[in-house]
């Protein structure tokens, strides 16, 4: 009788011992796994793709109203797509964030301070310049070595439009543009097209071009 009470006494510690054991490594790997996200390098960077981003949105909008009174209708009509399509990559960068298990809170942005269009541009150019050449080939680069083709398709997006804006700030710059453009912005990558360049469907993620937004010279 007294060796069945230490049998049991013994069996009870020894479930005590392996439920504590098993709690507190249960418990350090959840701690592990919180510190250290799958994805941590992507959501770094993609949080600072949706600043940039985000600044680039508000100041183009604001140089698009400014333009409107230099009368300068197709530079208004650039900055207006290009305030359009970067608050387009803002929310596929929120979006892609959130899927990553991250979250972002935007900055505070201090109030846009203005100059001449002309100087508006050159400044547009220089900000898209550092995005295309600066930041986005290691994002896509991490993210393509994470096997994350989601976020890397979705930064492609974002950087073949940044290469198609520095295109359109360079020729406007040049006084190259002899007419207007009616400028077309893709809903959901925020590819910029314009008439002589338009397909049915948009080039990069298939959506209708009639579900395009469509800028005019004159718009605000
Ligand atoms: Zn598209």
């Amino acid at each position: 009788m007294y060796n069945l009470k230490k049998i049991f006494l013994a069996a009870i510690v020894a479930c005590i011992t392996i439920l504590g054991i098993s709690f507190f490594a249960v418990r350090r790997h959840s701690t592990h796994h919180t510190a250290t996200p799958l994805f941590h390098h992507n959501i770094q960077q993609l949080k600072e793709l949706c600043y940039a981003k985000y600044r680039q949105s508000i100041r183009f909008m604001a140089y698009a109203n400014h333009a409107m009174r230099d009368s300068m209708p197709t530079t208004a009509a650039l900055f207006h797509a290009m305030a359009r399509a970067d608050a387009i990559h803002l929310s596929n960068c929120r979006h892609a964030i959130e899927a990553l298990g991250g979250r972002v809170s935007l900055p505070i942005i201090t109030p846009t301070t203005f100059s001449h269009s002309v100087a508006h541009l050159e400044n547009a150019l220089s900000s898209k310049w550092q995005t295309h050449y600066e930041h986005m080939p290691a994002y896509i680069t991490q993210a393509l070595a994470d096997n994350n083709r989601y976020v890397a398709r979705m930064l492609t997006w974002c950087d073949a439009c940044d290469a198609k804006q520095i295109l359109l700030l360079r020729q406007i710059l040049n006084d190259s543009v002899h007419h207007k453009y009616h400028f077309h912005v893709c809903p959901t990558c925020g590819d910029i097209t314009w008439e002589e360049v338009r397909t049915r469907h948009c080039p990069q993620c298939m959506t209708e071009s009639e579900k395009f937004f469509v800028i005019e010279p004159t718009a605000r």
